[in-house]
């Protein structure tokens, strides 16, 4: 019984205790979650900034493309300079004005350059990058030689009525992207990077320096470029986590529509650890917190437990008692005859009863008062022989019964002796029996509990021996062995 409450108490103890190890793992799980999606949000806004602004310096290209359509080549190629029909754009500064390399070798723009003797447009890359792909594409990124800022080319094949006559184009600087990128991070705990297909930065918010520089190469950034090829092989968001320069980076990559480009939000990871700290610890203290009212709990548990079990033994015993001698009653008795006889480990067993001889008489005589106060007197001269593990129980009137395990006849016979001896030594008066005092009876049997012996039966062999006892002069023992 109390060892069963012991193990379900562990049970429940390493239970919560994994409950609590399990929370902890969820929660800081959530945590790095929330940071990753807190990222992909912010990948999110770049990303659809970044496309919508792509999809501008594109529309710009295409509104001159659609201007020129409306004129001859000639009227288109009357200005080389300053051209009124490619000086469209004076408001956007992150677009250059619009210029048109010809089939012819000639160059236009809407603008006041006016190339070299030897420039041939049909020899640059815009050129023959759109030439090739026959529609409007963004170059590379390049280093603009005059202004030393960083650009791309947005080009698109130009024809009037059918005929291929050139190249439309427009420098676009990535200046106002890299500005309205800059200018969101201020507002959130996150920066932005954008990384082309060879590896180099193209920008870098929270780090300039590294614009134009090569992750490949001149990037000590170990898995980096992992991660990126990994984004451009599975076209999706990439989740990554590297060291940078002592920092702990934790950030995701994905690329970007319309270019092999790759737009990175990263964070570095907590800077504030210990708030992450107390966070946990927090957790930490209200499971402790949880644990120790259970255990407080399972403790008044287990006190109230013992207490009733206390209170219900002694209540039990209460039930189990003669009310007269204060022995065990015959319920009692039954009860544990019964449970001997499951049990399978009793070898021997004997049986007594015990009788005291003519107490009608004695009744008689004296008065039924003083007959009490003799079975009072006999139960407690009796209980002096009883060892711990016998039972003696009031049988029923004035007959008694002693239960002792693994007695075997000849100490049944001694002990019997005994108590007859001790009774005798009493020396109560009985003027009405033939031996003058107060004398018992007793038969008993020794037996085997189990199958081939009823409880009854061994009772019926006790009764039959102290039959014998009566008959043979009482004042005696009788004791068979089965
Ligand atoms: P034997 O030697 O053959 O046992 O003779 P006996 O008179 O003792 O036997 P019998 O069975 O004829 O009588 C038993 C008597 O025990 C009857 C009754 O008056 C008495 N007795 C039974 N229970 C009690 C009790 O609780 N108190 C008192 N005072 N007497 C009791
Ligand atoms: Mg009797
Ligand atoms: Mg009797």
């Amino acid at each position: 019984m109390k060892k069963k409450f012991y193990v379900s108490m562990s049970l429940l103890i390493a239970t919560i205790f994994l409950l609590i190890t399990y929370n902890f793992n969820v929660v800081q799980n959530e945590i790095m979650e929330n940071r990753y999606n807190a990222l992909i949000n912010d990948l999110r806004g770049d990303v659809t900034t970044f496309e919508l602004w792509f999809q501008q310096k594109k529309s710009i290209v295409n509104t001159a493309k659609d201007i020129c359509g409306n004129f001859s080549y000639e009227e288109l190629v009357a200005f080389n300079t300053e051209n009124p029909y490619l000086n469209i754009n004076n408001e956007d500064p992150s677009i250059s004005q619009i210029y048109i390399g010809l089939s012819d070798g000639n160059f236009i723009t809407g603008g006041k350059w006016i190339p070299p003797e030897d420039y041939d447009p049909r020899t640059r890359n815009w050129y023959i990058e759109a030439y090739e792909a026959d529609e409007t594409i963004v170059s590379s990124v390049y280093v603009d030689r005059e202004t030393g800022k960083m650009l791309v080319t947005v080009s698109s094949p130009l024809y009037l009525e059918d005929q291929f006559v050139g190249v439309v184009s427009a420098d676009v600087f990535l200046e106002s992207i890299r500005a309205f990128l800059i200018s969101v991070i201020e507002e959130r705990n996150s920066y932005s990077y954008l990384v082309d297909e060879d590896g180099t930065v193209i920008i870098h918010t929270s780090w300039p320096d590294l614009e134009g520089q090569n992750i490949n190469s001149n990037i000590n950034v170990p898995f980096l470029s992992d991660y990126i090829e990994e984004a451009k092989k599975t076209n999706d968001i990439v989740r990554m986590a590297y060291q940078y320069e002592g920092n702990h980076i934790i950030g995701i990559v994905q690329e970007v529509e319309g270019r092999d480009w790759y737009l990175s939000v990263a964070r570095i990871d907590d800077p504030n650890l210990l708030d992450i700290y107390l966070g946990h610890q927090w957790i930490f203290l209200t499971n402790g917190a949880m644990l120790l009212i259970i255990l407080f709990l399972i403790y008044m548990i287990g006190k109230t437990r013992v207490e009733l079990h206390t209170v219900n033994e002694l209540l039990t015993k209460e039930n189990e008692k003669d009310y007269l001698t204060g022995v065990y009653n015959r319920r009692y008795l039954n009860l544990y005859l019964i449970s001997l006889w499951k049990r399978e480990n009793v070898d021997k067993l004997s049986i007594l009863i015990l009788d005291v001889d003519f107490f009608k008489n004695y009744n008689d005589t004296y008065g039924h008062i003083l007959g009490d106060e003799v079975l009072r007197k006999l139960t407690k001269c009796i209980n002096n022989s009883v060892r711990k593990n016998d039972v003696f129980a009031r049988f029923g009137g004035e007959e008694f019964a002693l239960v002792m395990e693994n007695v075997d006849s000849s100490d049944a016979k001694k002990i019997t002796q005994k108590m007859i001896d001790e009774v005798d030594h009493l020396s109560i008066e009985h003027e009405t029996s033939p031996f003058k005092r107060i004398t018992i009876s007793i038969g008993g049997v020794t037996v085997r509990p189990g199958k081939d012996l009823s409880v009854r039966a061994a009772i019926d062999y006790a009764d039959k021996a102290l039959y014998e006892a009566k008959e043979s002069g009482r004042n005696k023992a009788v004791i068979i062995s089965r």
